[in-house]
């Protein structure tokens, strides 16, 4: 199963992303946590890429495609994955295709997570996001057990700096203008799955499950 996860920042793509990499047994592959991984290591990649970030801005193509043809060619991912966040411009979909292409593979389908746009700065601001394993948290929606403490591994909840609301509202512009192109891109393959995120999240996986087995 080849999957992308698209959607609006906070429409609950990294929500999802987790559990149905574990219900599906394949790969969660997020650009935005390879890049924030590489920015608390102080690589040459994470430097670069949070000026980026930082701004709200989207990080140039050539760099976010290097990385992702690098994992998409990991053992791991021959019997499917799970993309999250990527592409996110029409020109980062087409190298994808051609990634696919040269692997002999190419992406059964595009799921795209629908939410009301009033919802989306709610849900951002009020992410905390675990500093060890990457799991987004909720301080309303969706709290951990202990406050500031992620149940999965205790590591420390944080709030991303690209989650302030000055940043968010630059973010929601660029996903309007460069990255909402890409649904026609893959409506006209007929890849296109939609699915309501103004739901409940286990209900969300459900119809996404439910949407798969067809
Ligand atoms: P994305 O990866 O698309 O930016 P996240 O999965 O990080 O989105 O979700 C954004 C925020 O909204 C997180 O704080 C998450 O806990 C919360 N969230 C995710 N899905 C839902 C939902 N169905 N209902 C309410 N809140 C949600
Ligand atoms: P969200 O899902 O909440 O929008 P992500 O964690 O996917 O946030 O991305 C955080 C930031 O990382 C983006 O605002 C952007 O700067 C950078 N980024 C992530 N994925 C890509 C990508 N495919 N192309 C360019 N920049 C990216
Ligand atoms: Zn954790």
């Amino acid at each position: 199963m080849k999957t992308l996860l698209m959607g609006p920042p906070g429409a609950g793509k990294g929500t999802q992303a987790v559990i149905l990499a574990e219900k599906l047994g394949i790969p969660h592959i997020s650009t935005g946590d390879m890049f924030r991984k590489a920015v608390k290591e102080q690589t040459p990649l994470g430097v670069e890429a949070k000026r980026y970030m930082d701004s709200g801005q989207l990080v140039p193509d050539e760099v976010t495609i290097g990385i992702v043809r690098e994992r998409l060619a990991e053992a791991d991912c021959v019997n499917g994955f799970l993309l999250d966040g990527f592409p996110r411009t029409v020109f980062q979909a087409e190298a994808l295709d051609d990634i696919l292409t040269k692997l002999g593979t190419q992406l059964d389908v595009a799921l795209n997570i629908d939410v009301d746009s009033e919802a989306l700065i709610g849900r951002i601001t009020g992410r905390r996001m675990c500093r060890n394993c990457g799991k987004p948290y909720h301080v309303t929606f969706s709290p951990s057990k202990v406050e500031g403490r992620c149940d999965v591994c205790g590591g420390e909840l944080y709030q991303r700096d690209d989650d302030k609301e000055e940043t968010v509202r630059k973010r929601l512009e660029v996903y309007n203008t460069q990255t909402l192109p890409l649904l026609d891109y893959y409506q006209a393959k007929g890849l296109v799955i939609n699915v309501n995120g103004n739901q409940p999240m286990e209900k969300v996986t459900e119809d996404i499950l439910a949407a798969l087995k067809k």
